[in-house]
């Protein structure tokens, strides 16, 4: 059986679905199935010490940061609490990056002077404590790779990556691996199997977001939950299964794979490599 990391796994969020154990049992079905690791990003204040205690309870690793999507919420204040907690945990071996920071412009309502405030505060954040970041990308590559560039850091992951060839290029010159997970899973996403099958082998890196972006074998319809169906929550434990798309869209066996992805995170998130072995 091949060993995988899933380098984004938001696995305290199944806390609140369904309670530790709930948790506690996807991790179990996860670890049986191969994923010997989780990189478990925060997304708010809120869950900075439930992704430590989470990370410390299954010997997997977090990452500390306001996510774009919680910026409206956020005051100036957490940013200050933020560097207080990166300045507390600076040693703690577990605590590998600065995320999940970044910016989107897809989902409506966001202010973007707002978010791209947050995001180079914590740009900052990462280069006094040399950390890599974890980026949420959507629809604003092009402005990430520009705070990049005037503040830049020691590399990270561009997670759930779907922009085009050049930003892809792009986010690689400047230390950067791509985040592939259960969107590359559907065959209509033509523009990003491709870019899962031609990127350099040591581009990639896998993750789940667990409990989100379901890979296409769990995805619910609109017609199948107006049925009464409910809405399928990803978990850790589809990480092979969708490793298993990935190798089979780049002519490589699991094997392959498993080592070249393994590689690839421990080269975004240095501090991976005395976790993982
Ligand atoms: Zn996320």
């Amino acid at each position: 059986m091949q060993r995988w990391i899933d380098t984004h796994c938001h696995l305290d969020e199944f806390v609140a679905h369904g309670g530790q154990a709930w948790a506690d049992a996807e991790r179990a079905r996860a670890a049986a199935a191969g994923v010997a690791h989780c990189v478990l990003p925060a997304v708010e204040l809120a869950n900075l010490e439930a992704v430590r205690d989470m990370a410390r309870r299954h010997g997997d690793s977090y990452a500390l940061g306001i996510h774009p999507l919680y910026t409206p919420r956020a005051g100036e204040g957490d940013l200050d609490v933020l560097a207080d907690a990166l300045a507390q945990y600076r040693d703690d071996p577990r605590l590998v990056a600065v995320g999940e920071i970044g910016l989107d412009y897809f989902v409506p309502g966001l202010d973007p002077a707002r978010q791209e405030h947050f995001y180079r505060a914590q740009l900052q954040l990462a280069r006094r404590h040399d950390l890599p970041v974890i980026l949420h990308v959507r629809r604003s590559a092009d402005r990430l790779l520009k705070g990049l560039r005037e503040l830049p850091v020691r590399g990270g992951i561009a997670h759930a990556f779907n922009g085009s060839l050049q930003q892809a290029h792009a986010f690689i010159a400047m230390g950067f691996k791509l985040g592939f997970g259960g969107a590359v899973t559907y065959e209509r996403a033509l523009q990003l199997r491709r870019l899962a099958a031609e990127l350099p082998p040591d581009a990639l890196v896998l993750e789940t977001d667990a409990p989100d972006i379901p890979p296409y074998w769990l995805y619910v319809t609109a017609a199948e939950r107006a049925a009464g169906r409910a809405p399928a929550r990803n978990s850790p434990a589809e990480l092979p299964r969708i490793a298993a798309v990935v190798a089979g869209l780049r002519g490589m066996t699991s094997a392959e794979l498993s080592q070249a992805t393994h590689a690839n995170a421990c080269a975004a998130l240095p501090r991976l490599a005395g976790l993982v072995g």
